[in-house]
């Protein structure tokens, strides 16, 4: 059934969650939040200010002793509870997702599924964690480990996936007995505040998870992380500001995850079904407007193959259909906002000026909303600017390569190491290319590799830490050793 946008909206919290009240900022200024299809802004909520930072971890603090005390099993069946409730919701939160970031319903009622996920995932997590009980090699001793929570935790998220990359976060968290003070993305904060108010009608206690929005965010983020009793980081966004949070967290050695940008390289060898391959490419690339940090940046295929590789995808590229995510028949929505279509289209010029040929797309369309067309491009320079940095829009850059190590050398020529693909259907090469790649995740045959039972993450520049898996309530927990002479 379709949902009623107006009352929707309406019905979102727009103010801080602190403490387990929902309030003002502390000087009443507010952010706008724009559809980027239009431009046109679809609602305010609270800017906090440094103070309003302070209090939020002030609440986070006070709950956090409490809070590791519970009973695992109850702090499993609250996400058990919230995982059902956003199913039910499903309709609702994608709906918001769409009008807040731009991508279509079908792609916004995948990321509801896949962000769900990760509270029922941590439900079950929430139970097993366990220590170890074993005997001293000499048989003096006996070595007992326990885990605890790391403490009270701040969460920082990107506008890209504005639900999964809080359950992510949150879900562990709550499965580990870890307070939180959250910060989503100011241009997508709908999201985050109608996910928090269902936890706490969820019975999550007050305090658990506090929410602050700000376009001021350094200032109110800095003092928060330089804070003695704040344990831990965790952050998803770029590198850049990732590198700055990671220098600021230095001073008190803070806990520190990092899920940091991507550059991704998607391999199409001779022996490829070249089909699968083209349906990989449109799911590696296309998913969220290739604004993801999986998005496939770099596509490599086989000298032999490599004109067929580009023709069929550009016909499918070719035949998307872009407009406003929530219009029946659109495929591709738009950009998050102008910077974001004037970064893509300055990266195609580029490329062009170097000589590539743009086979479908290469333009901003002009009107309201930041939409740019989904491109094809063959023969760009190993040393074009797109090859290098992350595109994030729906570009598709095409090179050609002849060998596999060649292949493989190409796609590690980068800082990054987030996600890659690699189309073959040769096992000994499978196990060799996924040997050589340096990345913390490979995609064999396949072009989404996001699973809330695998552990996501990057190496190199994409950062550290995991997220999902049986590795992601690790970082939530800290391993204390006692050793007891019996
Ligand atoms: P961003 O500019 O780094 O922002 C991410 C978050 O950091 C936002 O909440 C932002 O707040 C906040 N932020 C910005 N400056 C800050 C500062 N000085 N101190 C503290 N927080 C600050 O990244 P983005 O453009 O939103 O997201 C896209 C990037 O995220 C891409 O590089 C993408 O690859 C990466 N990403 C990585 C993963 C992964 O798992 N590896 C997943 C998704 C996205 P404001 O909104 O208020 O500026």
């Amino acid at each position: 059934m379709a949902v009623n946008q107006k009352s929707l909206i309406e019905s979102v919290p727009k103010g801080l969650l602190i403490g387990g009240r929902w309030r003002e900022g502390g000087d009443g200024r507010t952010i706008a939040v724009e559809d980027p299809s239009s431009g046109s802004t679809i609602t305010q909520v609270a800017d906090a200010t440094v103070a309003d930072g302070r209090e939020a971890l002030d609440a986070a603090v006070a709950a956090q002793a409490e809070w590791a005390a519970t009973a695992p099993r109850d702090r499993g069946e609250i996400l058990r509870s919230a995982f059902e409730a956003i199913t039910k919701r499903a309709e609702e939160f994608a709906t918001l997702m769409t009008l807040e970031m731009g991508k279509t319903l079908a792609e916004s009622r995948g990321e509801v599924t896949y962000g769900a996920e990760f509270f029922r995932w941590f439900s079950e997590e929430a139970v097993r964690i366990s220590g170890r009980w074993s005997t001293a090699p000499n048989g003096a001793t006996r070595l007992l480990t326990m885990k605890k929570p790391v403490g009270p935790t701040l969460m920082i998220t990107p506008w890209n996936f504005p639900l999964a990359m809080g359950t992510r976060k949150i879900g562990p968290a709550i499965a580990a007995g870890c307070t939180m003070v959250v910060k989503p993305a100011s241009q997508t904060p709908l999201t985050m505040l109608a996910l928090a108010e269902l936890l706490r009608e969820c019975g999550l206690p007050d305090g658990v998870l506090n929410v602050i929005t700000t376009t001021r965010t350094g200032d109110v983020i800095e003092p928060i992380i330089r804070d003695p009793r704040l344990r831990k980081l965790t952050f998803t966004g770029s590198t850049a500001v990732g590198r700055r949070l990671v220098e600021q967290s230095a001073q008190q050695l803070l806990r520190v995850s990092m899920e940091l940008g991507g550059n991704a390289p998607f391999l199409v060898f001779d022996d490829a079904d070249l089909d699968r391959a083209v349906e990989g490419a449109m799911l590696a690339k296309m998913r969220n407007i290739g604004e993801a940090c999986t998005a496939a940046n770099r596509f490599y295929a086989h000298e032999d193959v490599v004109d067929e590789f580009a023709e069929k995808l550009a016909k499918r590229m070719g035949a998307l259909t872009l407009g406003k995510g929530t219009k029946k028949g659109v495929d591709v929505g738009p950009l998050i906002d102008a910077k974001a279509r004037d970064g893509v289209a300055e990266l195609v010029e580029h490329a062009r000026a170097q000589g590539a040929t743009v086979v479908t797309g290469g333009r901003a369309v002009p009107g309201r909303g930041y939409f740019y067309e989904p491109t094809v491009i063959t023969g760009v320079a190993k040393d074009a600017r797109m090859m290098t940095e992350e595109i994030f829009g729906p570009v598709a850059p095409i090179a050609s390569f002849r060998t596999e190590a060649e292949a493989v050398a190409l796609a590690n020529d980068t800082e990054y190491g987030l996600a890659s693909y690699v189309f073959t259907n040769d096992l000994g090469r499978m196990i060799r290319v996924a040997e050589g790649l340096q990345y913390g995740m490979i995609g064999v045959n396949q072009g989404i590799i996001s699973n809330p039972a695998a552990p996501f993450g990057g190496v190199k520049a994409s950062g550290f830490g995991r997220e999902g898996g049986f590795e992601g309530i690790e970082e939530y927990l800290e391993t204390t050793y006692v050793g007891i002479a019996p």
